[in-house]
């Protein structure tokens, strides 16, 4: 079988003056256009199987070895199989600790990367097949807006990445002193611009030098969050867990707190890949749009989303609705317009989905520290009670992993409030209120940001 080919998510839409994609691209274009041309998300052809025996096999493997046999059924005849080994390596070089709460229910810490996100897991392979792939004599420049976390997760991830040069805007006024200084002391390939503006500045800013046709000689990208390849390193780590803490033959619930459901995507391809997963559950904050879906069959983003404590889900419309709807045959579009409806039934069969109020987590956080001594950030606490309840309805079960996506120490004010103390930094943030680095200091001036990107690339 050749190399998987990957279309657009629109292909099947018909609506007066719209140009569905109806073709495929290779992974290396899907990598670096980040969208369809129809504004559709990229779907692989075929999602390939992995046998039971070859999944048992896997049993005491590290983490990137995991990585490394999972991401090479995709990228077969992309990337070849003994670089990608590599890379894996590199990209994976810290702890996954898998925290037991009690019985055999699990939390799943993805929080001990550069940033102390989840987010480092995609971004940093990501920003290694981007490395891998571009054209070798020619340098791939990144333009990012950031308000804050993702910036910073994106600029480590492809920290000292070579050919490839990063520029993150951020709102000065904006952003908290910490991340400020996680942003500013990236350095070597990553270069922070200060705006004197807002955070929409910034992106307005990043739209009118991709739109600038004098910079097209730049090489310019964007590191998308809809990127497939920043999809595909999220099926890893749902494996992992797996052969941690399964025996054979047994089947595992995973809770994943979920915003724009690109997490949990990496979930179901996982599961459809062949990992025994009995259910998926879906956790929302008051963002309920998924969970009422799920319950009533008829879908209604909401607009606009609600702001709750675990702010990084706080989404009315989860881009990556579009790639679920589409495995169940529906398709819905950006907008959130549904074009046609998927099996309602099939999906009500694998997925749960609930809502998770702001009460709800801070309960969460308090009772599972007192009860079992584990600490839990907003967005975790989310997976955790979503886990609980759907356990309450349906009959105990086990294994059950629940991820924890940030660590505790990023939401110090929220802890202290809820329990009295505040969490310990992790390894990786220890030291960052010692870092150095300056930002450029840029106003909120379109002309500015030109004249300084080609000064900056033409002398590279
Ligand atoms: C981005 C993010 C999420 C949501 O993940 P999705 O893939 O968008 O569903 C959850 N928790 C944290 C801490 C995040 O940064």
């Amino acid at each position: 079988m050749g190399a998987i080919k990957y279309y657009s998510t629109n292909r099947n839409i018909i609506e007066s003056g719209f140009k569905p994609f109806k073709g495929t691209v290779s992974f290396k274009e899907a990598l670096m256009i980040g969208q369809a041309p129809d504004a559709g998300l990229f779907m692989p052809e075929r999602i390939p199987n992995i046998s039971k025996g070859d999944l048992e096999d896997l049993r005491g493997n590290r983490y990137f070895e995991v990585a490394h046999f999972i991401l090479d059924k995709f990228l077969y005849g992309d990337i070849d199989s003994d670089y990608l080994l590599k890379l894996c390596k590199e990209a994976y070089n810290f702890k996954v600790p898998i925290e037991k709460v009690n019985d055999r229910k699990y939390i799943l810490r993805l929080d001990q990367g550069p940033t102390a996100s989840f987010k480092d897991f995609a971004a940093r392979m990501m920003a290694r097949l981007m490395g891998a792939l571009k054209d070798e004599n020619k340098d791939l420049n990144i333009l990012v807006a950031t308000s804050g976390d993702t910036g910073s997760a994106v600029g480590e991830a492809f920290k000292g990445v070579n050919g490839i040069n990063v520029f993150i805007l951020y709102p000065e006024k904006e952003v908290s002193g910490r991340q400020k200084k996680q942003l500013d002391t990236i350095g070597e390939n990553v270069t922070t611009l200060s705006i004197n503006g807002k955070f929409d500045d910034c992106q307005n800013l990043v739209k009118m030098a991709f739109q600038d046709k004098d910079l097209s000689d730049l090489n310019l990208t964007s590191a998308n969050s809809i990127n497939i390849g920043r999809i595909l390193p999220q099926m890893v780590y749902y494996f992992y867990s797996y052969l941690e803490k399964s025996e054979e033959g047994e089947s595992v619930v995973f809770s994943v707190p979920s915003g724009n459901f690109g997490n949990s995507l990496g979930c179901e391809f996982s599961r459809r890949m062949g990992l025994p997963v009995s259910k998926i559950i879906m956790a929302v904050n008051e963002n309920d749009e998924f969970p009422n879906y799920l319950n009533s069959g008829k879908y209604q983003k909401l607009s606009p989303s609600k702001p709750c404590i675990s702010s990084a889900m706080n989404v009315g419309h989860p881009s990556n609705l579009a790639r679920f709807f589409e495995l169940y045959g529906g398709t819905v579009d950006k907008s959130g317009k549904v074009h046609k409806y998927p099996d309602l039934k099939k999906m009500q069969s694998k997925l749960f989905s609930i809502a998770i109020s702001d009460q709800m987590t801070k309960d969460a956080i308090k009772s599972i520290y007192e009860k079992h001594n584990v600490i839990l950030e907003p967005h975790g606490a989310v997976g955790w009670a979503g886990l609980e309840k759907y356990l309450h309805e349906n009959g105990d079960y086990s294994p059950c992993i629940s991820l924890e996506t940030a660590h505790p120490a990023k939401f110090p004010e929220e802890i202290k409030l809820l329990l009295g103390f505040e969490p310990e930094l992790p390894e990786s943030m220890k030291d960052v209120d010692k870092r150095q680095g300056e930002p450029i200091r840029l106003e909120n001036d379109y002309i500015q940001l030109k004249n300084f990107l080609i000064c900056s690339l033409e002398n590279k």
